[in-house]
């Protein structure tokens, strides 16, 4: 059997972490450095490693991802907007190789990306 990723023991609590919700496909949680007022992670609970990795298969999860995310802004209290984000690869800086979808908000954002 492959090794747990980081998030994996996070949702699997054997390593401490903020779980803000969970359901049977996926959890959200704040990160551990937060580069916005609110900073959440949505997170899968199938250890897809990246965008690259994704299948067919996977399309509905995606989806279910953005609801959540949706959700977890408004739960937050992001009213007046937030980003989503999917760092794929080195260039984009993933640092962690388990597929997640950051939730940022709670101050005005910068475009374009640093
Ligand atoms: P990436 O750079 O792969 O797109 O994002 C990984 C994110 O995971 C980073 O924002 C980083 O702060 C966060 N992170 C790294 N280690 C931990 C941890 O142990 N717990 C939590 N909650 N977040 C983490």
């Amino acid at each position: 059997m492959t090794e747990k990723t980081l998030f994996q023991k996070i949702m699997d609590r054997e390593l401490d972490g903020e779980i803000l919700y969970e359901d049977d496909r996926c959890a959200v949680l704040r990160d551990i450095n937060p580069q916005a007022p609110v900073h959440v992670l949505v997170v899968p609970r199938k250890p897809i490693p990246s965008l690259d990795d994704l299948t067919e298969q996977d399309e509905p999860l995606i989806g279910h991802l953005f609801t959540v995310a949706r959700q977890a802004a408004a739960n937050e209290g992001l009213t007046n907007g937030y980003r989503t984000v999917f760092n794929n690869g080195e260039d984009a800086n993933q640092t962690v190789p388990h597929l997640h979808l950051h939730v940022l908000g709670g101050r005005r954002l910068g475009w374009p990306p640093g």
